[in-house]
């Protein structure tokens, strides 16, 4: 059986969660077994992860109101061995990282983190991930009885295969936590950039933090979240949690604008899965254009503004 980890902070869904499911209904699939979700405490509509593919939905009731990696790995790992579980899945978020090497662990199970191909599971149980910052690809065999993967955001959109299932309830068993959360202060508004399927992003060559204003107005008619050069938030122009590349978040978008940022092999690192990247840029030479699908070779200040104006107009005759 394949045990999916549906993510639902504050009570909801979010697309990764569903992108979970979707994979775990194809990963069972592929092994000739069925699918179980897991939500562990409040979670609105449970029983719609039915509709991606798991034919059991089972909640952990108790109080978790903060994500715990520890808590939550004991509630997943003990669950597992109930369940019999052979394969476990968790996103490749940042609660789904800190709870992979736990799980394997507590799972005495080989892992592979970020994988984003479907597993081949003749002659041995193989998954593919990108390495080397995404200039090759490996392929690990993970040879133990149950097996643990994170899986990278935006490799598998959510797809409904069935429709909605009761949600079965269990006893947490939830360890007391060792730690207390104070405070947590999100980022309302905007997707988060590991699951965003469109990003704006701009760097240096926007001289200064007050010219922001015509990448914010891009990214708000297209509906795109935000990101930067790492230049860009070390000096202080934008927040780091909008720094993208190798030493920062790694995003793998459909579309990615890149306004103003040269293409150093460290930005591209974490941006060159993106499915289509845009590079507006006035060096000819940049070598941004090498990773572009299309690029525009001027001035950003002339074409931004121009490219938001064709954006509205296009929405207004939606
Ligand atoms: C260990 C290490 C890790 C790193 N990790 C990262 C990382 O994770 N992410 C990252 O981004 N960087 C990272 N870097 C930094 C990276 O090497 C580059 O220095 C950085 O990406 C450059 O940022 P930039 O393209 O915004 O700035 P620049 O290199 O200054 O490029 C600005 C670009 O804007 C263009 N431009 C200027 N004016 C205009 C205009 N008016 N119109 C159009 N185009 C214009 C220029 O032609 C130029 O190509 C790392 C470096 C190291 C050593």
């Amino acid at each position: 059986m394949v045990l999916v980890y549906a993510e639902s902070p504050k009570g909801q869904f979010k697309k990764s969660a569903l992108e979970a499911v979707t994979y775990g209904k194809m990963v069972a699939d592929a092994m000739g077994t069925s699918c179980t979700a897991l939500v562990i405490g409040n979670a609105e509509n449970a029983g719609q992860l039915g509709k991606y593919g798991a034919s059991k939905v089972v909640q952990a009731n108790g109080a978790f109101e903060n994500f715990d990696s520890q808590v939550f790995a004991t509630v997943i790992a003990n669950a597992a061995k109930e369940m019999g579980a052979g394969v476990v899945i968790v996103n490749h978020s940042s609660s789904g990282k800190s709870l992979l090497g736990r799980l394997a662990v507590k799972l005495d199970a080989g892992s592979v983190s970020g994988v984003n191909s479907l597993p081949t599971v003749d002659g041995g149980f193989k998954v593919k991930k990108n390495v080397f910052s995404g200039k090759a690809i490996a392929e690990f065999e993970i040879k133990t009885a149950v097996k643990v993967l994170s899986l990278m955001g935006n490799s598998f959109p959510p797809a409904e295969s069935g429709a909605d299932v009761a949600v079965e309830s269990m006893d947490a068993n939830a360890p007391a936590a060792k730690i207390t959360v104070k405070a947590v202060q999100t980022v309302d508004g905007t997707v988060p950039l590991p699951e965003a399927e469109l990003v704006v992003s701009a760097g240096r060559g926007m001289k200064g933090p007050e010219n922001w204003g015509i990448i914010d107005e891009l990214a708000n008619v297209v509906g795109a979240t935000t990101a930067c050069s790492r230049p860009v938030a070390d000096i202080g122009w934008r927040p780091h949690h909008e720094h993208v590349g190798q030493t920062g978040v790694a995003i793998r978008p459909n579309l990615y604008f890149a306004i103003g940022i040269s293409g150093a092999i460290q930005h591209l690192a974490g941006v060159n899965s993106s499915k289509v990247i845009v590079v507006i840029n006035k060096d000819p030479e940049a070598p941004f254009f090498k990773a572009a699908d299309y690029g525009v070779c001027a001035d950003l200040f002339d074409v931004v503004p121009k490219l938001t104006e064709a954006f509205k107009k296009f929405n207004a005759a939606q």
